[in-house]
């Protein structure tokens, strides 16, 4: 079974949060796919509600037979960061300007 039938599996158990159609039927795109995590896309079928949802495999007892794994939809991707406001751009601007040395350097001073 790959992951986007795994994933149609598990959606049927979720339902759109902005009209409450059962997910069984969403549109499911894998953005990217990186060992046990993946980035997907859900458009919900019936209002095009889109959401984002980073996906980790579970296994139980430490097993990585690939038909052990479960995916979960453990966490949610904030729709909107914190925006960055101008005065932090002015201040990261003064402190880059100011700075000797490489990008290690720069990342270690607190
Ligand atoms: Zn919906």
């Amino acid at each position: 079974m790959d992951l986007p039938e795994l994933l149609r599996s598990q959606a049927r158990r979720y339902r759109c949060a902005v009209c409450n159609t059962n997910m069984a039927d969403c549109g499911i795109k894998v953005i990217t796919q990186q060992g046990n995590r993946a980035l997907v896309r859900v458009t919900c079928a019936s209002c095009n509600d889109e959401n984002l949802l980073q996906i980790i495999f579970q296994t139980d007892g430490g097993s990585i037979e690939e038909e052990q794994k479960v995916p979960t939809i453990s966490e949610g991707i904030p729709r909107v960061p914190d925006p960055i406001s101008s005065d932090e751009l002015l201040d990261l601007r003064d402190l880059l300007s100011a700075h000797q040395g490489g990008f290690r350097e720069l990342l270690d001073r607190h």
